[in-house]
């Protein structure tokens, strides 16, 4: 069985940072779309709990584990720690991520620039690593599918606003490119999803609450996007309707 989608059994799929935003959407549709889940969070428990519950009214079995992706011995732990609750992984969305403050790139913070790179690559690097030798066919897996949350950033690199961010989505987009090619024959596929601005707290971490609203004339449709508009193109993704895809990047953004 190399499509999980086509597999009897529920698909089980770990989502990084599905406790609010982009994640929880994407835990909310795919719960309703019949996977089981483990979802990760890092310091914000209730939400992360209150969106277990949702996906397990919806008929999900769900696991809940913490880990801070900046500490990459707490990544190396995830993949089995979802081996030991379910026996099995068959999907993997790399969701989690963080901008570091907005500015000009001469006031780049050297430690935060840092900190962006490891959230944002090198985690979702060792978990793709950890998820595909157990889904890979020639290991005895029964194949996958994995989905890296990018950004419209990735190609426009984010002048004046974040570069360093940026750099680390095109970096997750090569990975993206690499993995599936690597991966397609032994029944994993890697797809990107690349959401533009977005209705989520990310904005106000990175110092500008109001950045949806205030990009909004420059976006072909005059506003942000909401996460469940996200959501449905990963759901696209993992679905059998994406069997012969790999490799693809969808851009979620309005026009942009
Ligand atoms: P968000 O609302 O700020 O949520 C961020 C999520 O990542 C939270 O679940 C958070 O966990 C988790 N997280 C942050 N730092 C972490 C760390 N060090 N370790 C573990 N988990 C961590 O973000 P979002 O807007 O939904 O973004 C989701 C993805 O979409 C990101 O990869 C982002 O780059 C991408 N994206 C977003 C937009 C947008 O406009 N919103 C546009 C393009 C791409 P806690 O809840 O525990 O804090």
């Amino acid at each position: 069985m190399t499509d999980p989608a086509a597999s009897d059994r529920r698909p089980v799929t770990l989502i990084t940072g599905g406790g609010r935003g982009i994640g929880a959407a994407i835990a909310r549709r795919l719960a309703a779309d019949g996977h089981d889940l483990a979802l990760t969070y890092r310091v914000r428990a209730d939400e992360v709990r209150q969106v277990a519950e949702e996906c397990c009214a919806a008929g999900s079995e769900v696991a809940v584990m913490r880990a801070d992706l900046a500490d990459l011995a707490q990544v190396r732990a995830l993949v089995p720690s979802v081996l030991d609750h379910f026996g099995r992984i068959t999907g993997l969305v790399n969701n989690a991520g963080i901008t570091g403050t907005i500015g000009e790139f001469l006031d780049v913070d050297d430690d935060e620039a840092e900190l962006v790179l490891d959230v944002n690559v090198l985690a979702p690097m060792l978990l793709a690593k950890d998820a595909i030798a157990h889904m890979a066919t020639d290991r005895g897996g029964e194949g996958g599918c994995i989905v890296n949350i990018s950004s419209g950033a990735a190609v426009s690199g984010a002048p004046h606003t974040y570069v360093p961010y940026a750099m680390s989505k095109a970096a997750l987009n090569a990975m993206t490119t690499g993995l599936a090619k690597e991966f397609a024959a032994v029944g994993v596929r890697v797809n990107t999803v690349s959401p533009g601005t977005t209705h989520t707290e990310i904005h106000a971490d990175a110092g500008r609450p109001n950045a949806p609203e205030e990009r909004a004339p420059n976006i072909p449709m005059r506003r942000a996007g909401e996460p469940h508009e996200i959501a449905g193109a990963v759901a696209y993704l993992f679905s059998a309707d994406a069997s012969y895809t790999t490799g693809a990047d969808i851009r979620v953004a309005g026009g942009n």
